[in-house]
């Protein structure tokens, strides 16, 4: 318990430096991507795009993290899981197919939980995007509503690449990617908000075979 609060008071100071640094680095940004695109327009200055969109990528974690910060309009409402999922599958339909991943939901349980509607769409989103990712050849993808105990669970399990102790024990730190294009934020921000929603978030994967991404959220008392 003492370890683990050590590693969320260093996920919280890790969080508050890389807003302090967005913060900082927003501004000469700005004033960067602005020149570029005044001088640059209508010039042939080479490789103008690809700056171009170097400097949108690092706009996007800039801003990423500026909303991490941010005290956020947070709504707390009572919802069901399902719908909030069914959206979200929605968005991940057509992208599943073209990659030859079968999405398959099946719902034991779905009970009322006290929530915010975006945020946990965005967990229910980083956590598809990594399954479907960790799928380059195509697979499945199986999502379970069930309970536990008090908590309604919504199980996500990939037959993908999987990942090592290693990758697994630092999951959720910032910055930490496997990936070429990843950024390392997508499992941070699925842990803070499931921690905001004081609910629990177990991964268990094995390489070659795939992961299981377990969100435990508190049933509502009313
Ligand atoms: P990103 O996706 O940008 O790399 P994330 O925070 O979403 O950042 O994930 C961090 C790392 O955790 C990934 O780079 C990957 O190595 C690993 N990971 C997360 N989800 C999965 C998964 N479903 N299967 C395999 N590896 C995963
Ligand atoms: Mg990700």
């Amino acid at each position: 318990t003492e370890e683990m609060l050590r590693n969320t008071e260093k996920l919280v100071f890790a969080g508050q430096i890389a807003v302090g640094i967005a913060h900082e680095i927003r501004n000469p940004l700005t004033t960067v991507k602005g020149m570029l695109q005044l001088s640059g327009k209508g010039t042939h200055l080479r490789h103008y795009d690809l700056i171009m969109s170097e400097l949108e990528r690092m706009n996007l974690i800039v801003s990423e993290f500026l909303i991490l910060g941010k005290p956020q309009v947070v709504q707390f409402r009572e919802e069901r899981c399902m719908p909030i999922l069914e959206e979200v599958l929605n968005l991940f339909e057509i992208q599943a197919a073209l990659s030859c991943i079968t999405l398959n939901c099946t719902m034991n349980a779905d009970h009322m939980i006290r929530c915010d509607r975006n945020q946990i769409k965005q967990v229910f989103m980083n956590i598809l995007k990594n399954a479907v990712e960790a799928l380059p050849f195509g697979g499945s993808v199986q999502i379970e509503l069930d309970d536990e105990a008090g908590y309604q669970l919504i199980r996500f399990t990939d037959d993908g690449i999987g990942m090592t102790e290693e990758v697994l024990g630092r999951i959720g730190e910032p910055f930490h990617t496997t990936k070429a294009d990843g950024n390392g934020l997508g499992m941070m921000i699925v842990k803070k908000i499931i921690e905001a929603h004081a609910g629990r978030l177990v991964i268990t994967s094995r390489v070659n075979e795939g992961t299981t991404v377990d969100i435990y959220l508190p049933i509502s008392k009313t």
